[in-house]
């Protein structure tokens, strides 16, 4: 079959045993591939950042699309396959790190893109699901120079709650983090049959165009985003009640209701139904609160 990529034989060759704590679910369904690169629209003139290379069978197709790739890949028994892919090609740099020890800013931006000639950057990547969250968010939350969008493979749950609105049971801290970084959508859903070992969730391809300007004024960023984690730790109480337990926030019950009727809420209502401009508006609020 010309469009199933032989990951077994691969790793039969190199004597490669996919790690399952490392979350090494390998795709060879090429057509896949190619449409996660596509939702990249990757051009020449831009460098994209993958996080798990693997067997390097994404990144080859991605060194085609784009004029830089940098692979960061924490295993050091895939070097053997992702080396020699590296320097047949010439523009795929490959970092044996973990990408969570890394500062994107300073070990990618500055040090290989930026000298290469690029300014405008993108990632694709099918991630490694035990960590998914936190790889994406330090994609969002570095403020990393020159990046303009994130193509990420996740499980398809984790693709709901990225992309979600207000109201349904999606909707939680995610989803207001995400969107305050960018504008997300999800492209497509991909079944476990194209990977191998297969994994046992769905997953999805997410798109995630960051934004140029943020959506909203924040009086302070971090705090806005303890106001959204407390909403959501809490999702079968009142947002009065999640808000006033957390201490740090420094709002008794009657400070929220006040502040609710300042925004035209009633003051029962739940952290899930406010829209991510009305969580600004109510960190605002408090933070105010907070400080007088
Ligand atoms: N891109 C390949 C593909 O699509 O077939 C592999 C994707 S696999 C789902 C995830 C990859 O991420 C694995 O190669 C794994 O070793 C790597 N990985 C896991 N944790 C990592 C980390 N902290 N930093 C960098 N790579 C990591």
């Amino acid at each position: 079959m010309s469009n199933y990529y032989n990951t077994g034989d691969i790793l039969r060759a190199y004597d490669i045993k996919p790690t399952k704590s490392l979350g090494q679910n390998f795709l060879n369904d090429l057509n896949v591939v190619r449409n996660i690169v596509d939702c990249g629209e990757l051009s020449k003139d831009e460098a994209v950042i993958e996080v798990g290379p693997g067997l390097g069978v994404m990144t080859s197709m991605l060194s085609e699309e784009a004029g830089l790739v940098v692979a960061v890949e924490i295993d050091q028994h895939l070097m053997p396959v992702l080396e020699p892919l590296a320097l047949s090609r010439g523009n795929i740099k490959i970092i044996n790190k973990d990408i969570l020890s890394l500062d994107i800013n300073h070990d990618i931006i500055e040090s290989i893109i930026k000298p290469a000639g690029f300014t405008k950057v993108k990632v694709v990547a099918n991630l490694p699901y035990y960590i998914t969250t936190p790889i994406a968010m330090k994609f969002l939350e570095e403020n990393v120079s020159g990046l303009e969008k994130l193509v990420f493979m996740v499980q398809k749950e984790v693709a709901d709650r990225m992309t979600a609105g207000p109201g349904g049971k999606e909707y939680g801290a995610l989803s207001v983090a995400v969107g305050y970084f960018a504008e997300g959508k999800t492209e497509f859903k991909v079944p476990p049959s194209c990977f191998s070992p297969r994994p046992a969730v769905d997953s999805a391809v997410v798109s995630l165009n960051v934004r140029k300007e943020p959506p909203f004024e924040l009086s302070d960023k971090d705090f806005f985003f303890k106001v959204v984690k407390a909403a959501f730790g809490q999702r079968r109480k009142t947002l009065a009640n999640a808000i006033s337990n957390a201490n740090y926030l420094g709002a008794s019950r009657e400070d929220v209701y006040a502040i609710l009727e300042k925004m035209g809420k009633d003051s029962l209502i739940r952290g899930e139904t406010l829209k991510p401009e009305e969580f600004a508006v109510l960190a605002n609020l408090l933070f105010e609160n907070k400080n007088k």
